[in-house]
């Protein structure tokens, strides 16, 4: 399996991150994409990937933190995301639930962004927060992308299939596990075909509501981790109708390609 979102340097993973690591790996989780939000935790992830095979990582500034960016972030940011270490920029995006930067602002870091993934040619980790029109539109008017996914998608129907209809890959977490606030989208996931379907934890948010209590981590219960990517497997297992190998064998597939890591 192949974590396509894993916050790894979150401070909830300061006293045991080695041991996260392995536990994901004996989960069979033998790869990971490490999501920066911002220049320092870009930096930082570059810097934690190094000398390493199994985890890679994106660069790039959320929309939360669009306001503080400085000035020359843009030229900063080109220059870090040309590592062969960042499988993509991001994560970037809209976000209109909590707006801790104005929309405008959120949308002008955003198409900085989008530039700069054409003119390296790598593909982008979008996050879309009760924005996806606009999200659409951005994405839309960026015409030489070389791949996008959305990630965490908790959108609705419409929003799935306009993007999908623009031909991009989308993220799954633990979300489409709570039989709850993730019915929408128990709904309608299996609109995806498999062959867009990629996979994440969003670790430590999002803990799957599939996970038995006795795999949880002792010390904090609600937080998740890489390795259980298997409950989301399992999950879009049972709804898709198939083998959780064919959902591995799938989503892995795609996300070598798609983040050009072979
Ligand atoms: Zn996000």
């Amino acid at each position: 399996m192949i974590d396509i979102g894993a916050n790894l340097l979150h401070s909830q993973f300061d006293s045991d991150r080695d041991a996260v690591i392995e536990r994901a790996h004996a989960a069979g989780v033998a790869r990971m994409l490490l999501t920066a939000t911002d220049l320092s935790t870009s930096t930082a992830a570059i810097e934690f990937c190094t000398r390493r095979n199994d985890i890679r990582c994106t660069a790039g500034v959320h929309p939360h933190v669009a306001k503080e960016v400085e000035s020359g972030w843009i030229s900063r940011l080109s220059e870090l995301a040309t590592s062969p270490l960042v499988k993509a920029v991001g994560e970037m995006g809209l976000d209109y639930n909590r707006n801790f930067t104005t929309p405008e602002q959120q949308q002008t870091v955003f198409h900085s962004q989008l530039d700069i993934a054409e003119q390296i040619r790598k593909p982008v980790f979008v996050h879309d927060r009760e924005a996806s029109a606009d999200v659409l539109a951005a994405l839309t008017s960026h015409g030489r992308l070389t791949g996008v996914v959305v990630h965490c998608f908790t959108g609705d129907e419409k929003e799935l299939d306009d993007y999908l209809s623009a031909g991009f890959h989308i993220g799954i977490t633990g979300w489409v596990c709570d039989q709850r606030r993730g019915q929408p989208l128990r709904d309608i996931v299996t609109r995806v075909p498999l062959s867009k379907l990629l996979i994440e934890t969003d670790a430590p948010y999002l803990l799957p509501h599939n996970v038995p209590a006795n795999e949880l981590t002792t010390g904090n219960k609600r937080r998740n981790e890489p390795a259980m990517l298997k409950y989301v497997v399992r999950q879009l297992a049972q709804l898709y109708g198939t083998e959780e190998a064919e959902i591995i064998t799938a989503t892995s597939r795609n996300a070598r390609e798609f983040f050009n890591w072979k």
